[in-house]
């Protein structure tokens, strides 16, 4: 049995304005029907500051629901966890503390959106005072197992008054439905002279391919220039700024940042060219905004996982393929998979 997740009309959000500048001069870039019937995720470009994001995308109450129901699933199966790629992540977190042992001093840290929180285990084999917590029960419970001390929770009910030197948000603020909510809440945690380490895919990675226009769990695209003004705009001054590489060969953004209040933020803006926008394994171009019909959401992340691809990581996305169906003039997700090179680990700078 594989699982699937249903949506209707009621569950979806709409945004009329930029997440970043509020500004309503927005391109649409794509649009992803749910069985030919109605918009579900949608893509927009903000003219003004250049933001890519989803202007519309399931609610968090979905969202929620649809965990749920995939952690039953996973449970029942013994399904959930990548060894591999759990190998992978205590290597990116080994070389991200490198490179914060070079930088800064810190004693207490948490992981907020620490998945497994097996990354943790090199900071607390460090005796660094660790904390990780996700929304993800699966994740949560088997990092339990590997004794780290992990909360299953939304850090919107996480109401823990300790503070900590150190926070880590990896792969996790693109996920928010409203990302400045969450860094809000996150900065919280945070002493007047803490340090949080930001990380989150590049836009040049991303957006150019019609990938993670399907990819339900990302809202946002950021950009190194739009997650500064981000960061800037919530009292945070950038300090480094890191190239990490995911297994799949992307390089993406990372930003150490410290507190620090402005009264002025200079706006330095660059709007993409969305003509860039390509097809992978195709060398058409797709017309802007572009329709993708899905008539079953079959993961809770890619949107529609190709069946037999073992990878559990992004690399599923980039192997997939559209192709046109005439018959509702819409993109499909076709069932076949296309090679994809994978390129080898790099060292943060
Ligand atoms: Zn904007």
């Amino acid at each position: 049995m594989s699982i699937s997740f249903n949506i209707k009309k009621k569950d979806i959000n709409s945004k009329k304005k930029c997440i970043l500048c509020k500004s309503q001069n927005l391109k649409k870039i794509s649009e992803i029907f749910y069985k030919n019937s109605f918009i579900f995720f949608s893509t927009s470009l903000c003219k003004k500051c250049g933001f890519v994001f989803r202007d519309k995308h399931p609610s968090n109450n979905w969202f929620k629901k649809q965990y749920n129901l995939r952690s039953k699933f996973q449970f029942n199966k013994n399904l959930g966890i990548n060894k591999s790629y759990e190998k992978f992540r205590l290597e990116r977190y080994k070389k991200l503390l490198e490179f914060l042992e070079k930088k800064i001093n810190f004693k207490s840290v948490i992981d907020i959106g620490c998945a497994t929180g097996i990354g943790l285990k090199i900071f607390e084999k460090k005796n660094y005072n660790t904390l990780g917590i996700d929304t993800d029960k699966t994740r949560i419970n088997y990092g339990k197992k590997n004794n780290l001390n992990l909360i299953h929770s939304d850090i919107f009910k996480f109401s823990k008054k300790n503070k900590f030197d150190l926070i880590l948000c990896l792969h996790t603020l693109e996920h928010f439905t409203d990302p400045n909510r969450a860094i809000k809440k996150i900065t919280k945690f945070m002493k007047s002279n803490s340090y949080i380490y930001i990380e989150v895919p590049d836009f040049k990675n991303l957006v150019r391919t019609w990938d993670d226009s399907v990819y339900l769990a990302h809202i946002s695209n950021f950009s190194e220039k739009n997650l500064i003004y981000f960061l800037k705009q919530n009292n945070l001054k950038p300090l480094y700024r890191t190239y990490p590489q995911t297994e799949n060969g992307e390089v993406n953004l990372g930003i150490l940042c410290k507190k620090h209040t402005y009264s002025k933020i200079f706006q330095d803006f660059k709007i993409p060219h969305i003509k860039s926008y390509k097809l992978i394994g195709n060398k058409n171009k797709l017309n802007i905004p572009y329709k993708i019909n899905l008539d079953l959401i079959n993961d809770i992340s890619f949107s529609f996982k190709v069946k037999g691809n073992k990878g559990n990581s992004l690399d599923t996305n980039f192997k997939r393929k559209l192709i046109f169906n005439k018959l509702n003039n819409k993109y499909e997700i076709s069932k076949d998979v296309v090679y994809f090179r994978i390129i080898k680990y790099k060292k943060i700078i």
